[in-house]
């Protein structure tokens, strides 16, 4: 089968791998009939050392179910499932808690033996506790919107609720990619007044402002801080998304939160300490958020999804062919594009 491989930074390639298969009982097979490329997908795009064997990207992806092991009861051949971006088998002390993140028997696509996302097909393990049924047909057209809940809407949701925004907030949600659109999805759908988004690029804030962003702070460093408090009668924001991860968002989400206030992370830190220590502990501010256990949120995202009350599938703003898929990669590592879907 084919599939995308990265054989370093700038080096995407679709190649022939070896099909995916049924190897324990607790698997499915699952073909890919939509994937997705992710912002996190560009930090090895960028830095990756060059590997003759190369990495197998991708985890975000629907497909139908073409088989399913001898122990797989949820799911069967012939559905169309959502994939989170992890896989876990949604029984253990920690999934039982919600974090999937942190399940005993879970792990990642693209490596030991299980298949990555963009490819024709992914053996997915421990498919009962993985897999969630999709009730619509293969080319639904809410297929974007329901491919976001494999990754960026649950991760999106995520952080509003480490930032714990709630009716009567004021939010600010650092950074203007996929996730932090998703994040203003989230936040109006939880019930904030006031949404400030910190992004610099017109058709990402033209979307936000749709989605429900109430104020654009398009500075940064020092005179964004500035403008926050100015919207926020000087106090700065009860809660903070902070979309991105490097150190410049990260100084900026945790100079914007007010006293009391919380700031939810779920850009992944580039950086091994965090910012502002002092001056967030003094104002007793809460810092959270992590890798998203997106497979706890499916379900009730879902709902919202197929109602049409939420359409984080208008993010994705550029369709690919598998062999196109190099091509996304570089379109969206030079903003030309905010994320990519892969048809099959
Ligand atoms: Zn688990």
């Amino acid at each position: 089968m084919r599939a995308t491989v990265m054989f370093g930074a700038g080096d995407v390639r679709i190649e022939d791998v070896p099909d995916a298969r049924l190897v324990e009982p607790t698997d499915a097979l699952v073909i890919v009939t939509r994937a997705a490329i992710c912002g996190s997908d560009l930090w090895p795009y960028k830095s990756m050392e060059p590997s003759e064997t190369g990495r197998r990207m991708g985890h975000e992806f629907i497909g139908v179910v073409e088989a399913v092991g001898s122990d797989v009861r949820t799911v069967k051949a012939g559905d169309l499932v959502v994939a989170p971006f992890l896989w876990s088998d949604g029984t253990c002390v920690f999934c039982r808690e919600g974090l999937h993140t942190s399940c005993l028997h879970g792990g990642r696509y693209g490596g030991d033996g299980v298949d990555g996302g963009q490819g024709e097909a992914v053996r997915v393990p421990q498919a009962d506790g993985t897999l969630v049924v999709l009730p619509v047909g293969k080319d639904d057209a809410l297929m974007p919107s329901l491919l976001t809940l494999s990754d960026v809407m649950g991760t999106g949701h995520h952080a509003a609720l480490a930032a714990e925004v709630g009716p009567g907030k004021t939010v600010a949600v650092v950074g203007d990619g996929a996730v932090g659109l998703c994040g203003v999805i989230a936040v109006r759908r939880l019930g904030a007044d006031q949404i400030i988004l910190l992004g610099r690029h017109p058709d990402r804030i033209a979307l936000a402002r749709e989605f429900g962003a109430t104020d654009v702070v398009s500075e940064r460093g020092e005179v964004a801080v500035e403008r926050v408090r100015e919207l926020t009668n000087g106090f700065g924001a009860h809660s903070v998304l902070e979309c991105v991860g490097l150190g410049q968002a990260t100084v900026t989400a945790l100079s914007i939160v007010r006293p009391g206030g919380a700031v939810g992370r779920v850009g992944i830190p580039q950086e091994e300490s965090i910012p502002n220590a002092v001056q967030t502990f003094f104002d007793n501010v809460t810092i959270g958020g992590g890798p998203a256990p997106v497979r706890a949120y499916i379900e009730e995202l879902l709902a919202d999804v197929l109602e049409g009350t939420i359409e984080p599938g208008r993010v994705f703003d550029r369709v690919a062919r598998l062999d196109e898929v190099p091509e996304g990669y570089r379109a969206m590592n030079e903003r030309e594009a905010i994320k990519v879907m892969v048809e099959l």
